[in-house]
């Protein structure tokens, strides 16, 4: 089995529709995609109804920004109901926040470069999570970077004199909510440690005391010995261990199926989650 556990569309800040990535999928030879949009369910249903007749198994899924002591941590909730309040106002109020933020961006950036909010909303989808790859999109459309990457390395990193947070939830409280509304929790690339600081060993500790599954291991992020660490981790904790592209379209140059996540493994995501059937195939 070939299965891609992390990737995503148009509706959050990958560059294919959800119909798209479903057929980029087949062509990849998957057999197992989950969709994992930044803070949202929204091209869940598009896909779905693409996955059967490509004969892609979809898991329904989302990237969800959280914190931990004040640090970003990326946790993926697969096979949730989406129709659960509480969690879903988490994903809402995470969206609001990010749109604020990112007008707030634009309006440091327009105060040095020939930039405003309409240029990211030429950009993207109606209803997509907005995020610093949007406003990465605009500078490019207005002629100001070549790529996301130069974008992000002169404009929007950490620290930066444009760069502004938005509302994350706590890591534990959404490992929680997802159990909650019948889904699974896998920790995103835990240890990508040249992105800036990372969990620490105690923190992983602490998300598996409130229900973590598992840690996604097999990332590009993550150098030689961050998977062996995140292997590690995983062992001594009794958490699963997942492999994944993070596939964004054109957006980043992850390619679907460059990592893949162990049958065993994805079976045991579908059959401890009950919030949502897996369709397609
Ligand atoms: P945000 O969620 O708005 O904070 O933006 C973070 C997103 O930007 C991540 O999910 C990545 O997909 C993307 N990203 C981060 N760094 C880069 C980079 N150097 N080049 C392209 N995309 C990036
Ligand atoms: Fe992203
Ligand atoms: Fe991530
Ligand atoms: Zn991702």
């Amino acid at each position: 089995m070939r299965a891609d556990l992390h990737t995503h569309s148009a509706c959050s800040d990958g560059t294919d529709s959800p119909a798209e990535l479903v057929r980029a999928a087949r062509e990849a030879a998957l057999d197992v995609l989950a969709l994992t949009d930044h803070d949202t369910t929204l091209g869940w249903d598009e896909a779905a109804e693409c996955a059967g007749p490509q004969g892609i198994e979809l898991i329904r899924a989302v990237e969800v920004s959280t914190q931990v002591r004040g640090m970003s941590v990326h946790l993926l909730g697969y096979l949730f109901d989406p129709t659960h309040a509480e969690l879903m106002q988490e994903l809402d109020h995470a969206r609001r926040s990010r749109q604020t933020r990112a007008r707030k961006m634009v309006e440091l950036l327009g105060q040095d470069l020939d930039i405003g909010y309409d240029d990211v909303l030429a950009v993207t989808r109606p209803g997509t999570t907005v995020g610093r790859p949007h406003i990465a999109d605009a500078l490019i459309g207005n002629g100001l970077v070549a790529s996301r990457e130069e974008a992000f390395a002169k404009y929007l990193h950490p620290g930066g004199p444009y760069y502004l947070t938005h509302y994350a939830p706590q890591a534990a409280h959404l490992v929680e909510l997802v159990a909650a509304a019948g889904g699974s929790t896998v920790l995103a690339h835990p240890f990508a440690g040249w992105r800036g600081r990372t969990e620490a060993d105690q923190d992983v500790a602490d998300l598996a005391d409130a229900g973590l599954f598992g840690l996604e291991a097999y990332h590009r992020d993550h150098r030689r010995e961050d998977v062996r660490r995140a292997l590690e981790v995983a062992n001594r904790l009794g958490l699963a261990v997942t492999g994944s592209s993070d596939y964004h379209g054109s957006g980043k140059p992850n390619r679907l199926g460059e990592n893949l996540t162990d049958q065993a493994v994805v079976r045991a995501i579908q059959e401890r989650s009950s919030g949502v059937p897996v369709t397609g195939s």
